[in-house]
């Protein structure tokens, strides 16, 4: 009798340890490594120790963002020993070398294949036709019920007190078709809300010439509106962050009115002064923000503003902090977001002007937070007795139905959210009606109505 040799024990997967820090466009690079790693059968670790090797997905949007990622490099090393270092920071790998000389590779935003292959060096992978199976959206880092959609790489703006462009390109937009696709896979792996993004979603298709592709039976243009008006078609919430004013923008509000694509705008104005925007050189800077803005509440009273702003830029003088004061009582935004001007190495806003100096910076901060507190305050106060949808995002055991959600007017991460008691336990994804009580200055109270 022929004994059959026992089958040699599976080599344990290798195992990928992975830190993704800066913005959304960043998070998407790590999706997309992390899939492709999944695909080749590499699994992810908890923690660095006991990993087979640790990649650090940097930002090097801000000084402070750069040292937070230099920190991080150090702590792999630390832990693991071996690094491989990519993202914004990885397009001056000196920066990093100088500092790490023993880091194992360093590529620069989007080098996918480099990072693979730098990978494959450091801990060749142990082929599994089990663990190969994949999900066909990919891997996800965001929960599963939201996801982030990038409709192109780079851009074609040079904002002054940015290095993004020279570290990532110039605009490249992807087809239409390539991102409906993409989309409707996401959509059928159950996710609800997808959140479009880019360095300059209102410039989308200007580098292909708004060519148009094929996607179920028809022609889709690259142009915003289309891209739009074709996402709104999917069922889900479809959220568009940074977007410029642009004339061209307007068209898409009646789609937020008729409920195709989320009342929600995030956009980017940075200031309001003139002779800043100038000095910025801001995209858009020269359109009449404020008449425009007005109009597209005409169009769709329940539209959510959010901007970030930047004061102390180099020269801001009081006379342009007032009028940006000013300026943001006439435009009543929802969400706003305010930095203290950094100098990014490299920038050309450093030579520009004269610096701000700290204290002042710091002293027109405060003003600002607390201006713009009152007018978020009376803003998301208007919502109190009425029924808004909600998107579920936590869910507890606790038996009066508690659980945390967000309105259609909240982006993940950054805006608010909806606290929430139920009759009936919520799922995580699930979209309630909740007859909103009370408010306080950032978040929303309520009870589900309607299921
Ligand atoms: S729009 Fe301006 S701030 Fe945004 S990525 Fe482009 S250059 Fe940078």
């Amino acid at each position: 009798m022929i004994i059959p040799k026992p089958a040699p024990a599976p080599e344990p997967a290798r195992k990928i340890s992975f830190v993704s820090l800066g913005c959304p466009k960043a998070l998407v690079d790590s999706e997309r490594i992390v899939t492709r790693l999944r695909a080749e059968g590499y699994e992810l670790a908890r923690r660095h120790d006991g990993a087979d090797v640790v990649i650090v997905n940097t930002c090097g949007f801000l000084d402070s963002a750069q040292a937070e990622s230099l920190q991080a490099i150090a702590a792999a090393l630390r832990d693991n020993g071996k690094v491989i270092v990519t993202g914004c920071m990885g397009a001056e790998p000196e920066k990093i070398t100088a500092q790490f000389p023993n880091v194992l590779a360093v590529t620069g935003p989007q080098r996918y294949e480099d990072v693979l292959n730098a990978v494959h060096r450091a801990a060749p992978p142990r082929h599994d036709p089990f663990i190969d199976l994949l999900p066909p959206e990919g891997i996800k880092l965001t929960p599963r019920h939201y996801a982030y959609l990038k409709i192109s790489e780079g851009c074609n703006n040079r904002c002054s007190f940015c290095i993004i462009p020279r570290l990532r390109g110039d605009l490249v937009s992807r087809p239409a078709a390539d991102v409906l696709r993409e989309a409707e896979r996401l959509v059928a792996a159950g996710v609800k809300e997808l959140l479009v993004i880019s360095q300059d979603t209102s410039a989308y298709g200007l580098d292909i010439k708004y060519a148009a592709s094929r996607w179920k039976e028809r022609e889709v243009s690259a142009r915003f509106l289309d891209l739009a008006a074709a996402l709104g078609e999917l069922g889900v919430w479809v959220r568009l962050h940074y977007v410029y004013p642009y004339p061209h923008v307007d068209a898409v509000i009646p789609l937020m009115a008729e409920g195709k694509v989320l009342p929600y705008l995030d956009v980017p104005f940075q200031h309001a002064a003139p002779a800043v925007l100038r000095r910025m050189r801001r995209p858009a800077a020269q359109e009449k923000t404020l008449e425009r803005i007005r109009a597209w509440r005409s169009i769709c009273p329940d539209l959510t503003l959010r901007s970030t702003f930047i004061v102390g830029f180099p020269g801001e003088t009081e006379g342009d902090f007032s009028f940006l004061l000013d300026w943001l009582d006439e435009a009543a935004l929802d969400r706003v977001g305010c930095f203290r001007y950094e100098p990014v190495q490299g920038a050309a806003a450093n030579d520009l002007a004269e610096a701000v100096p700290e204290e002042v910076k710091e002293e027109r901060w405060r003003r600002f937070m607390q201006r713009q507190q009152a007018i978020s305050a009376r803003r998301i106060k208007r919502h109190v007795g009425t029924r808004q949808q909600v998107i579920i995002d936590e869910a507890g055991p606790r038996p009066d139905g508690w659980a945390k959600g967000r309105t259609g007017g909240d982006a993940p991460e950054i805006d608010g959210t909806v606290h929430v008691t139920s009759r009936r336990p919520l799922r995580v994804g699930e979209l309630a009606t909740v007859k909103i009580d009370r408010a306080d200055a950032y978040d929303l109270y309520g009870t589900v109505v309607g299921y």
